[in-house]
Order: structure tokens, then sequence, then C-alpha cells
């Protein structure tokens, strides 16, 4: 009998966001700001991220806050220094279209559309996305059973567009004591559920700075095929989810950890030089 650990890994389909592939024989990580603050703050974390081994950018252009009073994000005003920011360090952008109305402005600044946990549900949103030609980062609803988010990815792909990343993000249970809680569950049960590849996001899911590292490392052995990480220069300085984002220091510990469990698991972690890589 072959033993090869490769053998045990189920396959998925692969998800390619500006060259960079989610799915398949490596461990993908996405990182930083919670929201595009101002260029400063995201050049700074987009190379710092990336000299720690991300292989692509988040941050928030339109953010769908809790409450209305606080910082909704800077909108189409930051499109022209994010667009320096991606080009300069060459990281593709993940960023969350909140609203249908956003798709055209948004399509030539962002490489891949989050859906936020809020709009899992927004049918209308989803089919919409079924149709254009752009990898999609679906997060689950916070109280969504899994079989709802299956189904909600399902009105994407079949418009056509396949290009489909699933993120668990964390459900709101009984527990107060972290922001949500983190169903690893649903990472091993969606990976075999269906063919699409598998995030997790440990820093919505816990909420707690501190305890993000041990998530992301809990990510990986759950067979996830990648994480999506909060990161900030300055947390308590920042506009939104200051409390869960790493500073760049901690997050290059955890990435250090990280690639160590890796290698351990067969899994190695996606760079730049990884050989499927096609930048
Ligand atoms: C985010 O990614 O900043 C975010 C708002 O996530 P979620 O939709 O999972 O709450
Ligand atoms: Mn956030």
């Amino acid at each position: 009998m072959k033993t090869s650990s490769k053998k045990t890994r189920i396959s998925t389909q692969i998800v390619n966001v500006n060259g960079v592939k989610i799915g398949g024989d490596h461990f993908t990580v996405i990182a930083g700001p919670c929201s595009i603050e101002n260029p400063n703050q995201f050049l700074t974390t987009a190379e710092g991220v990336k000299a720690s081994g991300a292989v692509l950018l988040r941050g928030g252009i339109w953010k769908l806050r809790t409450s209305p009073s606080t910082f909704q994000g800077l909108g189409s005003e930051s499109f022209d220094f994010i667009r320096e920011v991606c080009r300069k360090t060459g990281l593709g952008l993940v960023s969350e279209i909140t609203d249908i109305r956003q798709m055209e402005e948004l399509h030539d600044v962002v490489d891949m559309f989050q859906v936020g946990s809020r709009n899992m549900h927004n049918y209308a949103l989803l089919k919409e996305l079924g149709k254009i030609n752009k990898p999609i980062l679906l997060k689950r609803g916070f109280a969504a059973l899994i079989e709802e988010w299956i189904k909600a990815a399902e009105y994407i792909t079949n418009g056509g567009n396949n290009q489909v990343v699933l993120c668990e993000r964390g459900i709101r249970t009984f527990e107060t004591a972290t922001r949500n809680t983190l169903d690893l569950n649903a990472v091993a049960y969606v990976k075999r559920a269906t063919s699409l590849p598998v995030i997790v996001d440990p820093s919505h899911a816990v909420g707690i700075s501190e305890l993000v590292p041990d998530m992301a490392l809990a990510a990986a052995a759950s067979g996830a095929d990648g994480i999506i990480v909060e990161v900030h220069p300055k947390p308590e300085e920042a506009l939104s989810d200051g409390q869960q984002a790493l500073t760049l220091e901690n997050f290059s510990t955890m990435m250090q950890k990280l690639n160590r469990m890796l290698l351990a698991l067969d899994h190695p972690l996606q760079t730049f030089s990884s050989p499927e890589m096609s930048l």
C-alpha cells in the first residue's frame, strides 16, 4: 500500500487569486487590516505581512459595522492609494463587497470579493457574483447552519462562477467569553461535503488578539486550506477590530510557528517561490 501522506489530503478545487492558489497542496495565508485607514497604515501592514509570508492582502473598503455611528470605511476615495500599495507589494487584495451597487467600481481594485457573514443570506448579491469572472470568499453567516452555507455557495456556483472559497469565521453560541465560537467541525465537514477550498478567519472567531495564533494553528491542524488574519501596525489605534488585530511582530512569530507545524503536516505554506505559483 502506498503511504504517501498526499493521499490523506482531500482533493479540492483550486481557486486562483492574482496568481496565488487557494486549495491543493499548499496552505495560503491572507493578512491585513480589518479596515483600510490611510496610505501609511495600509502600506506598512502590506509590506510587513508580506515579509512574514502572507501571499494575499486583506482590507475593508466598505465596512458592515454593528453600530451605524462607527467607522464605515473610506470607500472609493481610497482606490488610488490601494492600487498603489498592491502594485508596490505585488499582493492581490481580498475586500468585502457589501452591496451589489459596488460591483463595477470595485472590479478593478479588488482581486477577490469577500461576502461577509452578514451578507451570506443576501441571495440577490450571491446570484450577481455567480455571473462574474472574479474569485469569491464566502464567509459563513454567524448563525448559519453548515447546510445553509453550502447552499449559499451554490447560489454563486450555479451562475457559472465556480471560483469560490468558503471561510469559517466563528458562529454565535451561548458562549460570550470569546467573540464567537470557532467551529472547526465545520472545516473538516465541508472539506468532505463540497469540492471547494475552505479557509479559517481566527480573528473574528475568537475576537481577542492574544488567542488568535493558537486558533490559526488549530485551523491548520483541522485541514483548512488557509487562514485570513487581521493585522495592524498599531492595534490600539485601529478604527475597527483593534482588539483582535495582531501586531506585525506577533504576526511574524505566529507565521514561524505555523510554518513549522505545516511542514510536519505535509501541507507547506504557500510562498512566492512555490513551484505552482504563476507570479
Ligand atoms: C471582516 O472581515 O472584517 C468582517 C467584517 O468579517 P465578518 O463578515 O466575518 O464579520
Ligand atoms: Mn474585522
